[in-house]
């Protein structure tokens, strides 16, 4: 990015100082404080999906992750115009969440139009494969839920072969949402790529499913926080 743009970014991203948690470990174990549920949506993007959430319900915490902060400006820029209180972003890798949430401390997680990573050697930076799936089940709550939103097939087929792997209860599986029986219940927010692929006619893929007991993957979620630990001392060390 050019330097004029990324002063220009940096003057916004500190307007809306307010709604962005750049010591997101400060608030580990804090988060709820004065609500009654913690929901956050990886990968938030232009975070029309998580304002429409925070707006509807004031009770809730929303905390949206996302490493690309010129997308994140605008996602705060929404949630300071609308007056929102309820609504934290955390700018970064949601790789290190464990470092800022306890175990069990969040009630939901959103992925909603995560990247595919198609090729077979990218697999590991799928957000719903085997890198990130036990921190999930080990910060959700006992039966916390994962709500996935997708228009890639192969992308929600090897999701939902991972929550299978894991012992996750499938709730709700939907090959086209926006056509299911259910949908004009549901009180469906889009999200910025939902309502572009939507526009364009390609179905909607949607996952609802519940975490199983922890220790069911125990041995799966030591290895996973260790791989991450390993990882951040790298990092340290090297740079990224
Ligand atoms: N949820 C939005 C954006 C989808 S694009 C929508 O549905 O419209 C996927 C987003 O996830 C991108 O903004 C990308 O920067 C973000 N992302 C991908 N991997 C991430 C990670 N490991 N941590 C945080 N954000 C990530």
């Amino acid at each position: 990015m050019r330097p004029r743009n990324k002063k220009n970014l940096n003057k916004r991203l500190l307007a809306c100082g307010g709604v962005i948690e750049r010591d997101p470990a400060s608030r580990r174990g804090r988060w709820a404080e004065g609500r009654e549920a913690v929901r956050v949506e990886i990968g938030c993007g232009k975070g029309d999906f998580i304002t429409g959430l925070a707006a509807r319900d004031p009770r809730i915490l929303y905390v949206g992750i996302e490493c690309v902060e010129s997308v994140l400006v605008i996602a705060a820029e929404k949630a300071v115009n609308a007056g929102l209180s309820n609504v934290v972003f955390v700018p970064g890798n949601a790789l290190y969440m464990a470092e800022f949430f306890d175990p069990g401390e969040i009630d939901e997680i959103y992925l909603n139009f995560s990247d595919p990573w198609p090729k077979e050697r990218n697999q590991k930076n799928r957000l719903t494969g085997d890198t990130f799936m036990p921190l999930y089940v080990h910060l959700l709550k006992d039966g916390g839920l994962i709500c996935q939103k997708t228009d890639n097939r192969p992308l929600f087929d090897f999701s939902v072969e991972t929550y299978k792997s894991y012992g996750c209860g499938l709730e709700t599986i939907s090959y086209d949402l926006h056509h299911e029986s259910y949908y004009g219940g549901l009180g469906n927010i889009l999200t910025e790529y939902e309502k572009k692929f939507s526009e364009a006619g390609t179905p909607i893929c949607y996952a609802k499913v519940r975490m199983p007991d922890r220790d069911s993957v125990r041995d799966r979620i030591d290895a996973c926080l260790e791989a991450v630990r390993k990882r951040r001392e790298f990092e340290a060390r090297f740079g990224h």
